[in-house]
């Protein structure tokens, strides 16, 4: 079972904090995340959170905002989450990395290193590619946890995450799909980059 970091959550955190605005307090409370009112989770690699208590939070907001509304909503968090990832000294790194590589390598490495990145805060991010495509795969994508019955995928988080990635890495030449969510009974959450 998939734990998360304290960095993770506070980077998590400070998103939600962004996109949900007075409802913050709320959300958290129904959540059962009380502990992190009072204090944010430190910024390590430690794992703080159980795959259970992430399921709470996407259980809470997906009840309360709906399908529709709740892709939306994962569409902002992973917006906010790039922006404050590419603004960090990670971004400035993972920039300064990819640019040495070849144009036709750089996003292998940018999607490489963000796996790298979360991996280490528990999330599992495989990479992978063939002649037609780049693909990420999330076996516990913490978007959905625990989340059934979508109708189409639900978790642009990393999506539109992903795309803000490659822009400033490999220029805006990339399309970013999912491909499969385990919110409508796939196995892991799938993201694919066609070849331009
Ligand atoms: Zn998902």
């Amino acid at each position: 079972m998939a734990e998360f970091s304290g960095r993770l959550i506070r980077l998590y955190l400070a998103t939600l904090h962004e996109v949900s605005q007075q409802e913050y307090a709320h959300i958290l409370h129904q959540a059962g995340w009380d502990r992190f009112l009072a204090a944010l989770p430190p910024d390590t690699d430690a794992p703080l959170l159980t795959e259970a208590e992430s399921q709470q939070m996407d259980q809470v907001c997906y009840a309360m905002l709906g399908e529709d509304l709740y892709r939306l909503f994962t569409r902002n968090i992973g917006v906010k989450t790039a922006q404050a990832l590419l603004a960090s000294p990670w971004g400035a790194a993972l920039r300064a990395q990819v640019a040495q590589a070849p144009p036709a390598a750089r996003p292998r490495r940018a999607l490489d290193a963000l796996a790298q990145f979360y991996q280490a805060g528990g999330v599992q991010m495989l990479v992978g590619e063939d002649a037609r495509a780049w693909y990420l795969t999330l076996p516990d994508c913490p978007t959905c946890t625990g989340l059934q019955g979508a109708r189409a995928p639900l978790c642009a988080t990393a999506s539109v995450g992903v795309k803000m990635i490659l822009d400033q890495t490999g220029g805006p030449r990339y399309r970013v799909d999912e491909t499969a969510c385990r919110a409508m009974g796939a196995p892991a959450c799938v993201y694919t980059i066609p070849r331009p």
